[in-house]
């Protein structure tokens, strides 16, 4: 919801001044359909690399902080209309799983609109549980039938 563009950018800004974290790379911005409740309008989505020196659920924590500095109200419906959503694709080679944080994210090789920025910065990143590389599964879910992401731009 809201200006996006402007919400992603004041986000990045905010990653990057947060005392631990540093952006070392960003990929371009995907426009994509909306995923659960109808009626949403479309999402736009990217990936952020960061260099973190902080525990996983500290990082998580900062996330949700700088969700919240921009308007985002949890509420109990899931995938509904959001002002920001930050989550946490992956923490080095890091598997885990906890009340809060599961880690590689568990949907993310099934979104194209993680696998497509994923592959504009880390193609060769490879899934700690998976084995697969970024690009073998953007490959795999492109041959499903998922429709690559055709409108991108910079940010
Ligand atoms: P979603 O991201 O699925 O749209 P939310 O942003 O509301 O929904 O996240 C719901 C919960 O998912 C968070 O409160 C968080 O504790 C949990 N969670 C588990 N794993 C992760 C992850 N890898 N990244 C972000 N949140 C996560
Ligand atoms: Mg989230």
């Amino acid at each position: 919801m809201g200006d996006v563009l402007t919400t992603f950018l004041s986000a990045r800004k905010c990653l990057g001044s947060t005392q631990g974290l540093r952006i070392l790379d960003s990929s371009c911005a995907y426009r994509s359909p909306p995923m659960g409740p109808p009626g949403q309008p479309n999402y736009l989505n990217a990936v952020v690399l960061l260099g973190a020196d902080m525990e996983t659920e500290i990082l998580l924590q900062h996330l949700q902080d700088i969700e919240k500095q921009h308007g985002r109200i949890r509420t109990e419906e899931h995938w509904g209309p959001r002002t920001l959503d930050l989550d946490l694709i992956a923490y080095n080679d890091t598997v885990m799983q906890t009340k809060h944080l599961t880690l590689p994210h568990p949907h993310m090789h099934e979104r194209m609109f993680v696998l497509q920025p994923l592959c504009d910065i880390r193609p060769n990143w490879r899934h700690p549980v998976l084995k697969q590389t970024a690009r073998e599964l953007l490959e795999s879910l492109a041959a499903t039938g998922v429709p690559h992401l055709e409108e991108r731009r910079t940010w």
